[in-house]
């Protein structure tokens, strides 16, 4: 008889997962059923703001693969609009609900995915019934917002809150769309994943685009008017808005799997060994939004919701639920993200993540450019190191600047993830002609200098 693959949520991790078990074992062999309590499977978030903003042009485009596609070339039975509400580990069955009819099912298993993704927080003030406040953690969010702002007249006043990555990829996405936007952060600068000299960068960019940013302010209440959101309050006074986007961070979507006893780590993620397998509990596995990893550089515990991991850990589940043999080594924490022309890049520990670890280390920034600087098109980037002293290994990289300046951000990752050390990084053989850099190409701009400061 089949085995059963039961696969709780229908996105990145959960799919990655289903579809490499399916990859390795066929229907007569792991029969697989995913519950998904949204529209959509395998859509991409990342793209929202995009498809938000018009520079994406179809929704659909957003979607790497349709429930049709997976019943029919991968043959996976999968429920759309079901929520699961109980995970029963001692019976082996999951617990879940129509959402459309209301109708409850019980579904046997004997391997189980939990791939629930995060949850947005949401503060009191923002659990409203007025219209107008949109998170846009789902394309379903997205699909309101859009909805809401395609209207005729449509909002011409936005507020975001909160200033994240995805608070200011939606601050781009409303400006790009002919509002007038206000970004309120709680923290004294928005993008606080770089440190604070490379984020007032960022701050100072997105003023010169009309961006009004209110930061070391928290919004305090919505003000409301014929069921519509008319504006934010907060600890500095009322902005109008006639839009609200919430972006305001995620936790892991553990509800469910607390309630099943399934074992949280430090950040609130699932615990998983190397192969997705949740610690001490036979046949369940997870990835993606919900888990917690480590972080190899500083060895610690992490809790990092990016779609390139849940992609990644839904494989290396689903290769080992198929009979092969895959790891998950940890993240080293590398993004990227932009806000209009200005890009940014990250990887490894900022200052404060290095204080915490209890690293001695050393940090520098440079100022390079991205071609030759007689090159036409030559932008300047700013690149910040952080060594550790006196060993000189790379603990962190931060970039910000203009054509490409984020994904140079990769050879750093690289190197961080090898544990190179700066003095190394000096003599790496990268790249170079005039359009693509100048001929001491930034990184190796500021490796140097993070060498010379080492000396001191
Ligand atoms: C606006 C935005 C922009 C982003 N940009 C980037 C980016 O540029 N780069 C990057 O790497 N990452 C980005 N991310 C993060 C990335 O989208 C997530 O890390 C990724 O989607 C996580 O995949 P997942 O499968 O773990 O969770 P999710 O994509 O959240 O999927 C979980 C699924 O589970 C379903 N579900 C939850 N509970 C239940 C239940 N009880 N029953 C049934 N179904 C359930 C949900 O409906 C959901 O579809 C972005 C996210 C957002 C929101």
């Amino acid at each position: 008889m089949a085995e059963r693959l039961i696969v709780v949520g229908g996105d990145a991790a959960g799919m990655a997962a289903a579809s490499q078990a399916r990859r390795r074992r066929d229907g007569t062999d792991l029969e697989i059923v995913t519950f998904e309590r949204g529209h959509f499977t395998s859509y991409s978030a990342c793209g929202i703001p995009y498809w938000i903003s018009g520079v994406v042009t179809d929704r659909d485009d957003l979607i790497a693969r349709d429930p049709a596609t997976f019943r029919e070339t991968f043959d996976i039975d999968v429920r759309l609009r079901h929520e699961v509400t109980r995970i029963d580990l001692e019976r082996r069955e999951v617990h879940a609900r129509s959402l459309d009819s209301g109708a409850e099912v019980r579904e046997p298993f004997d391997q189980l995915v939990y791939a629930t993704g995060a949850v947005p927080v949401t503060p009191d003030w923002a659990q409203t019934d007025a219209l107008g406040v949109f998170g846009v953690q789902t394309l379903d969010d997205g699909s309101a917002l859009r909805e809401w702002l395609d209207q005729d007249p449509g909002p011409s006043r936005a507020v975001v809150v909160g200033g994240g990555y995805i608070g200011v990829e939606m601050a781009e996405a409303m400006l790009r769309r002919g509002l007038s936007v206000t970004l309120v952060e709680r923290a004294q600068q928005p993008m606080s994943t770089v440190d604070p000299d490379m984020a007032a960068l960022v701050a100072d960019a997105m003023r010169n685009l009309g961006i009004d940013i209110r930061a070391g302010v928290a919004v305090t209440g919505l003000e409301t008017g014929d069921g519509r959101v008319r504006g934010v309050r907060t600890t500095s006074g009322r902005v109008p808005a006639d839009v609200v986007v919430l972006g305001l961070g995620v936790r892991p979507n553990t509800a469910l799997a607390a309630d099943a006893g399934l074992p949280l780590g430090p950040t609130g993620g699932i615990r998983v060994d190397l192969r997705m397998r949740v610690m001490d509990t036979p046949g369940v596995w997870a990835a993606g939004d919900c888990v917690e990893t480590v972080h190899r550089v500083s060895g610690q515990p992490a809790h990092v919701p990016l779609g390139t991991h849940a992609n990644k850990q839904g494989r290396v589940a689903g290769i080992n639920i198929g009979g092969g043999y895959a790891t998950f080594p940890g993240v080293v924490g590398t993004a990227v993200t932009k806000v209009c022309d200005l890009e940014v890049g990250r990887t490894g520990l900022r200052e404060r993540d290095a204080s915490a670890a209890g690293f001695e280390f050393v940090s520098t920034v440079v100022e390079s450019t991205n071609r030759a600087g007689y090159f036409p098109g030559a932008e300047t980037m700013t690149v910040k190191l952080i060594a550790e002293r006196p060993s000189g290994r790379l603990l962190g990289a931060q970039i910000v600047g203009r054509s490409e300046a984020a994904k140079r951000i990769d050879p750093l990752a690289v190197a961080l993830w090898n544990g190179m050390t700066v003095d190394d990084m000096t003599a790496l053989d990268l790249g170079y002609a005039p359009p693509y850099a100048p001929v001491w190409d930034p990184v190796l701009i500021a490796a140097r200098k993070a060498v010379d400061a080492l000396r001191t």
